[in-house]
């Protein structure tokens, strides 16, 4: 770990006192990830747009593109709480308020001159590649870039995982789409030709991020919980689900975050929060949902203020499963990808999730569900109260519902949150003490 010195003069933001090697790597990864994106034309290279859920991260490296997640954008500007200007910008050109929030704050930053968090302007990109996978807003959201940019536009189809399997002619249908579509056109808007080797090469440096990606997230079967599967699993997710996945910088960043988190556990420590390591934990939870981007750290205060730690969550899923042994395979190169884009948690059925969900209060020792159901996810949150009722009913735990949305202030009510994770941590206290009762009494 390294400590960071302070004196009153120079004294940042009290809760960002200690920051871990891992957390100091990957801000400057995401430094360079966008001054990459804003300086591709001055250096020749090429743009493509993609998003988180199927990133063809690997592949769209043979090309030697530089790839710009609009997701990830969106994410950026609600941490940095400018996504609310930019939603409303969008309203104003037209755009409803059932719309997806990350869409509205992307056409929002359009209409505003298009500036990246570095300060400097989004390049067009050459190339929108939609890799389909169950969300529906991803069509149109591409469409109204596609319009925006007049650019090629590719899409990859993934069939819906609809009986939760795999089957040998949806892996055979991507396949035949990546060879025939989608390599063709990005070797065209590139002038890059294809190797297949050097994919091969990308695919065996994901695998081995993939690896110890997984490694950590299972430390939270440990008590206490040595990391924040949800809060803290946003950060441990950005390299691999975004423009890192496959190179060397992603497999240094995930052997860094090993062993600090290692290092954790040995020492009996739970996570590290914005105000330093987290006291006694007393919940166990899994989530369902994404977190709400605007008031991030306030959100995650609620939490670890009762000594609530999350150690599992669905939300890091959902650009790719990857602890139920899924690997990238760099001996089966295009299969691969194409599994690798119909596991990822937005392809997966109601009841392949529920599954995970169960699974995880399972194995992790969870005291609950709580699910954040985000307004303006139409797609993620059809479906979630019954998804609820079925996760209490397989594992007699308790599960909570609350709502606000991805990167919209307005829907974020600290007050009403607060009350019902209050009830809920009520809630839980009452389930196991009665437990213990029960225990005494056998
Ligand atoms: S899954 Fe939800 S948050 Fe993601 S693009 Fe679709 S509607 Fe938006």
């Amino acid at each position: 770990m390294n400590t960071v010195i302070t004196t009153p003069k120079n004294r940042p933001d009290p809760r960002d006192v200690s920051k871990d090697d891992s957390m100091l790597k990957q801000k400057e990864m995401m430094a360079r990830h966008f001054d990459r994106i804003t300086s591709a034309p001055e250096r020749g290279e090429k743009v493509c747009a993609t998003f988180v859920p199927g990133n063809l991260n690997e592949l769209i490296m043979c090309f030697d593109f530089a790839n710009n997640l609009p997701e990830v954008n969106a994410i950026q500007n609600g941490l940095r709480k400018k996504s609310g200007q930019f939603v409303m910008e969008a309203e104003k050109l037209g755009h409803s308020e059932d719309v997806c929030t990350y869409v509205k704050s992307d056409i929002g930053m359009m209409a505003k001159g298009n500036i990246a968090p570095n300060g400097e302007k989004f390049p067009d990109p050459d190339v929108l590649l939609l890799s389909y996978t169950g969300c529906f807003t991803f069509l149109k959201w591409f469409e109204l870039l596609r319009e925006q940019y007049q650019c090629e536009t590719i899409l990859l189809h993934t069939p819906y995982e609809g009986d939760g399997k795999i089957t040998d002619n949806m892996r055979q249908y991507m396949v035949k789409q990546l060879k025939e579509e989608v390599i063709p056109k990005l070797e065209r808007v590139s002038g890059v030709k294809f190797d297949i080797d050097r994919l091969r090469e990308n695919l065996r440096r994901s695998a081995k991020a993939e690896d110890d990606l997984v490694y950590v997230l299972q430390t939270a079967k440990k008590r206490p919980s040595p990391i924040d599967a949800y809060f803290g699993g946003i950060y441990y997710i950005g390299p691999i689900f975004g423009a890192y996945r496959g190179t060397d910088e992603a497999i240094d960043y995930y052997a860094t975050l090993r062993q600090e988190i290692d290092a954790r556990m040995a020492a009996g420590l739970g996570p590290v929060t914005p105000e330093g390591a987290m006291g006694e934990e007393k919940y166990r939870l899994v989530t369902e949902g994404p977190p709400n981007y605007t008031s991030f750290r306030d959100f995650w205060k609620m939490f670890y203020d009762e000594g609530a730690v999350v150690v599992a969550s669905s939300y890091t899923k959902v650009g790719g499963v990857y602890d139920f042994g899924f690997r990238h395979d760099p001996d089966r190169p295009l299969e691969t990808l194409a599994e690798y884009c119909l596991g990822v948690y937005t392809n997966r059925s109601l009841p392949q999730r529920v599954d995970m969900l169960v699974d995880y209060i399972n194995e992790y020792e969870a005291d609950g569900l709580l699910i954040n159901s985000i307004k303006s996810c139409n797609s993620f949150s059809a479906g979630q109260l019954l998804m609820m009722r079925e996760v209490e009913k397989r594992t007699g735990k308790p599960a909570a519902f609350i709502e606000s949305d991805l990167v919209d202030p307005r829907y974020f009510s600290a007050a009403n949150i607060k009350n019902r994770l209050e009830s809920y941590f009520q809630m839980v206290d009452q389930k196991k003490a009665g437990g213990a009762l029960k225990g005494a009494a056998a």
